[in-house]
């Protein structure tokens, strides 16, 4: 059985082209759908929520960064599905799963730092889409920077 849709979510760093490569070659035997989904968190998120200014000019500089970064992968890799590809503000585990369902995905893919000790205790975005998803989830191993 081959996979139809594959929805590959990305950080937008350089480590994303190793899971995009992955998602790709997996894809291209039965020609199946390649979208893409990057999350913006919310600042005041990450900043536990009471932040006594005004991040909104902030955020949006962030957000079209994120545009920005989302159009290189679309020019570099021009069989990705553009049309079903998303950014959006959110949480990454809410937001990477709701999409999942809604664009009737069957693979969703990740990368993954294989992190261990204490750096397995804060925990990683491959392990929270991991769990409760609506699908298969594929978390392809990134090597780690010295
Ligand atoms: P992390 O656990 O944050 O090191 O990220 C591991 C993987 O989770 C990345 O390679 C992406 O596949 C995915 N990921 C992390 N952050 C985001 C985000 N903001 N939006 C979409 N996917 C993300």
């Amino acid at each position: 059985m081959s996979y139809e849709h594959l929805l590959v979510a990305v950080d937008l760093t350089e480590e994303c082209d190793p899971v995009i490569k992955r998602a790709m070659a997996l894809a291209a035997p039965s020609n199946a759908k390649v979208s893409l989904v990057h999350i913006v968190e919310p600042m005041a998120m990450a900043f536990g929520g009471d932040v006594p200014m005004d991040l909104s000019q902030l955020q949006q500089q962030q957000f079209d960064q994120a545009k920005e970064r989302m159009d290189r992968l679309f020019n570099k890799y021009p069989d990705i599905n553009r049309g079903d590809s998303h950014l959006t503000y959110g949480q990454p585990r809410q937001e990477i799963h709701q999409l999942a369902k809604e664009q009737h995905c069957d693979l969703i893919v990740v990368g993954s730092h294989g992190r261990h000790g204490l750096a397995l205790l804060l925990g990683s975005t491959a392990n929270d889409v991991l769990h409760g998803a609506p699908c298969d989830v594929l978390a392809v191993r990134l090597q780690k920077k010295e």
